[in-house]
Formats: C-alpha cells, structure tokens, sequence
C-alpha cells in the first residue's frame, strides 16, 4: 500500500521501509532485494549487513545513518530530513534497518514524518531478531507443550517513553519474553521479573550477533544468566530469551552445529571462482573472508586465440585445464557469431569436476575428466588415446607446463592462451587486520602460484602467524610443498586434489578442535 498524503509536488520520489533482516543477508526479503536494485540512495544502520550494500546500484548515494548503540551518526531528525530531502528532489530512497523497520525500529516515526509531508512511502517487513536470531539460536519461540505466547519487549530505558513497561505483568506473562536491547540492563531485568513472580529457575539465554557467522549463545536460568553472560563477554547486539522453550536448544541448535561453524576462513583464490566456494562455506557455517591474490583478465593474445577457435574442427583432442579457460574460451568463440558447433569432432578434456561442469554451461560434455584435478592425472589420463593425434590446450599465460612437456612427447600439441592471472595489487585491509589479530582459524590455498603471491603480499609479522594459531588448507601436495618451500607447516591438505576435498579436509581438521573448545567452555557454544 502507498500512503501519498497530497502528494501533489513528488516528482517521483518516494521512500522505501526496508527490513533488512537479524544479519544474514541471504535473510533479506525477495521484495527487499528488488527495491534495493533499484534505489538511488540508500540511508542505512550499522545493524544492516554491509553486504546488502553492494546490491545497490554504483550509482546510488549512500549515507550511514548509524554507528553502534549510543554513537549515532545521524539524530532522529536528521535521519527523518533526510528522507524527505531526497524524496522530495524526485529520488527512490530506501531506508534501510536491521531486523523488521517495525519491531524497536522507529520505521513508524519515520512514516509518520513522511506521511505528514506528504511523501509516499511503502515498508518491506523484515525478519525481526526476535524470530530470525533466536531461531538460529535454537529456540522456538512458541511450542506446543512450552509457550503458547510471544512477547517482543524492549529492554531499554527510554525515560521519554510513553509507555512504561510494565514489569511485574510481564513477570506474570504466559509464555516466551523477547527482549532486545537488553544487554547492559540484563541482571536488573531478571532480577526484576523475579521479583514480579517469575520462578528464578526459569530458563534463559543471551543470544549475540544471531544469524551471523559469529553468533554466540549463552543459557542460564534468571538466577545465572547474568553472570554466565557476564563472564563470558556477552556483548552488542543480543537479545534476551526467557521461557521454558530456552530448554528445547539442546535438539534444536542447528546452525551452532553446522560442522563448520565458528570457523572463519580466508579464500584466497580469484573472486570468478571465489562466489562459489565462499557459499559452500558459508552453508556450512563458515565466516568467510575474501582476500583474492589473483584476478582473471582476458588474453591480450586475440588474434592467436581467434585463429585456434577458427581451426578448431581440425584438433582431435580440445583440453581445458580450469572453468575460467572455459568460460573465457567459450565466450570468445560465441562473440564471434559461432556456436558450440565450431568444435566439431574434436573431443574434449576437463581436468576435473568443476571444470567439466563449466563446459556444462555451455552445453558441452566432456569426453575425457581424470579422477583427481592435477596436471599428472590429466596427462596419464591422456597419453595413451592422443598419440599421434593433433591437441589443443586451453591455458592461462601462466601455470604448469607438465602436460604440455609430456604429452609434446607423444601428439602435436599446441597451446593457446585464453586468459591471464594478474596479480592483485593487495590484500584487503580489513582480512589483513584479522590475520594480524589472530582472528582467522583458515587460510586456503588453492595453487603454487597463489600461495606466492599471498605470502609476497603478507607483511612479515603476519607470514611468521600463519602456520602457527592461523593454519593452512592446500588443494594437493604440489601446493603444500609451494608452502613448505615458504617456511609454512600445513594443516590440511586436500586428498581428491578439488575444492570439495579441500572443504572436506578442513571439516575433518576442525572438528577435533571445536571439541575441544566446547569441553573447555562448558554448556555455553561458540
Ligand atoms: N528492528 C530490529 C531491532 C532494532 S533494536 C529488529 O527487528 O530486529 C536493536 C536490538 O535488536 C539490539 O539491541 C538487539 O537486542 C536486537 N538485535 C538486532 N540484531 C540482532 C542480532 N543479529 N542478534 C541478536 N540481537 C539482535
């Protein structure tokens, strides 16, 4: 629905109410995602996921409206001028807070403000902390046989608000209190509804940073609870759960038992092949870290690479060594008017899985994928059907040169270069400063080449860190051996030499060590 009041000197603009959602962005509603693609500025809060940010058009004015609890960046009126400053100058703005705007969002004063301009505006609900951070956290927040209720309560003292909680009835309330922005009043809160005649007994729970990759659960009764999340840390932003349905966490905390949960891992590889692997981790619970040494540019080699894509009915044998040499290939050949017919008989390599899947996209099937992603598999794989035969290998400017020298040996190879790896220029600031603080559990290596470059790109300090708290994953012996020539231990090592054997192999070198962890800190889960 569209609130116009007179609406008569709009131009067009118009505000947006976005919920963006507890903090995982995937959270965000499918509405959310559409009017953010389409916004021409965006006013957001600090509890918004920075990565909703680079959904919104380059082009797009953005203004951070808020810092943390306390440290505003913009005052109430001036977020609601704002608003209306870019509404009224014709523009789509979204305004855009964490959870629901709604829920402890004060989306209705700004409503209201619009509403009496004379802005239209419509909201987009959001997944409310309330929901979303408690259901990661393991807690229904209703049950058949626990809580017929729901309460959403703010636990912040606001000596201005109008309505004054009242306590000794929401002591007495029949079912699960929610209550947010209650972290620094947390002891004075339960010892309040203890006082008003809740059973001290009652169990509790803190859960911080629900949804995101760092969240943190706390249980205790209202009698513990404050000291546990006391001694433990408990900090902005958290939410407090106090209800009997706390006690059901035990069978229900899935996300805080994905098998890599609370492990944060660097991805160094280029960001074309960096989306894929970080959502695989991410589903398994992993924060991910984005720290590209390489990026992927097209040959400057056209003409060569044209000229093979022209003879290429004549090759008996077509050999890509990575998804980018097929995409890059393939989309070279399709600019050029022709389709996969171009390949005639020629048979086709892939080096491995994802690499066949590439050529997958396109609608080709690969003849020949050894079973392990190396170039020696590759070449044993292809040495006894190519004799003789004409070959050609789809490479980057740089990589191995194993298969072109062994199998140079036995048929008429030629090779073509499809793309280059360019060295990135540095390591974000951000992952540099987590690695210097020691607060990354993995960094993976996905080839030699990489692991050069990210260790040429590492300050000295923190090369000396990696290896020791911070610990390596290698794709195959070729790249540990990379590492260890670099003065790194590794700690993983994939056995199928493939991302998946990567994954594979930190899950079962991780797995020991968050036992051990969950030994040390008892009941409480990190
Ligand atoms: N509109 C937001 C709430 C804003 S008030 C919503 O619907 O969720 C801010 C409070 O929300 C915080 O003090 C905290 O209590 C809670 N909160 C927001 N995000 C949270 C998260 N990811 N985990 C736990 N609590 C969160």
């Amino acid at each position: 629905m569209t609130a116009t009041g007179d609406g008569k000197s709009q131009g067009g603009g118009i505000v947006f109410l976005v919920g963006a959602g507890p903090g995982d962005p995937q959270l965000l509603t499918r509405r959310g995602l559409e009017v953010l693609r389409s916004a021409e500025v965006v006013v957001y809060d600090h509890l918004a996921s920075p990565q909703l940010l680079t959904l919104v058009p380059t082009t797009a004015i953005r203004i951070a409206a808020g810092k943390s609890i306390g440290h505003k960046i913009l005052s109430q009126d001036q977020i609601n001028a704002t608003l209306a400053e870019h509404a009224q100058l014709g523009r789509r703005v979204v305004r855009l807070k964490g959870g629901d705007p709604y829920v402890f969002g004060r989306g209705g004063e700004e409503a209201e403000h619009l509403f009496d301009l004379g802005i239209p505006f419509q909201v987009v609900p959001g997944v409310t902390s309330g929901l979303g951070a408690t259901a990661y956290a393991g807690i229904a927040v209703t049950h058949r046989e626990s809580a017929s209720a729901v309460a959403f309560v703010t636990g912040h003292d606001d000596p201005n608000n109008v309505g004054r909680l009242d306590w000794p009835a929401l002591a007495r309330f029949p079912g699960t209190l929610v209550i947010y922005m209650g972290v620094t009043r947390l002891a004075s809160i339960c010892q309040t509804l203890i006082e008003g005649g809740k059973p001290a007994s009652t169990p509790a729970a803190m859960v911080q940073a629900g949804t995101l990759p760092h969240q943190r659960t706390v249980e205790g009764t209202l009698t513990t609870l404050p000291e546990v999340a006391r001694s433990q840390g408990v900090g902005f932003p958290a939410l407090l759960v106090v209800g009997e349905v706390v006690a059901r966490r035990s069978r229900l905390n899935w996300f805080e038992s994905l098998p890599l949960f609370g492990q944060r891992i660097v991805i160094t590889r280029p960001v074309e092949s960096a989306d894929d692997s970080a959502r695989q981790l991410e589903a398994l619970g992993a924060e991910v870290l984005m720290a590209a040494t390489v990026e992927i540019r097209p040959t400057n080699q056209l003409a060569a690479l044209d000229a093979a894509i022209d003879r290429l009915r004549s090759f008996d044998w077509v050999v890509f060594t990575s998804g980018n040499g097929v995409r890059h290939f393939l989309d070279r050949l399709l600019a050029g008017g022709r389709d996969v017919r171009q390949f005639g008989s020629a048979r086709i390599a892939a080096i491995g899985p994802s690499t066949a899947a590439a050529l997958a996209q396109y609608h080709l099937k690969a003849d020949l994928v050894p079973g392990s992603s190396r170039s020696e598999a590759l070449t044993d794989a292809l040495r006894d059907q190519v004799q003789d035969q004409r070959v050609l290998l789809a490479r980057a400017d740089r990589g191995r040169t194993i298969f072109f020298d062994e199998l140079s040996q036995v048929a008429q190879v030629e090779q073509v270069e499809v793309y280059q790896n360019a060295d990135a220029p540095a390591i974000p600031s951000e992952v540099l400063d987590r690695i210097e603080a020691g607060t990354v559990d993995w960094i993976t290596l996905t080839s030699s080449a990489i692991t050069e470059r990210f260790h040429a790109l590492l300050p000295p300090a923190s090369r000396a860190k990696i290896g020791q708290s911070i610990r390596l994953a290698t794709i195959s012996p070729v790249t540990s051996a990379a590492a260890r020539r670099l003065g790194w231990s590794v700690a993983a090592e994939a056995t199928t030499f493939s991302w998946d054997g990567l994954v594979a192999a930190i899950q079962l070198n991780s797995g020991r060590r968050r036992t051990e962890e969950t030994d040390e800190a008892g009941s409480s889960s990190r």
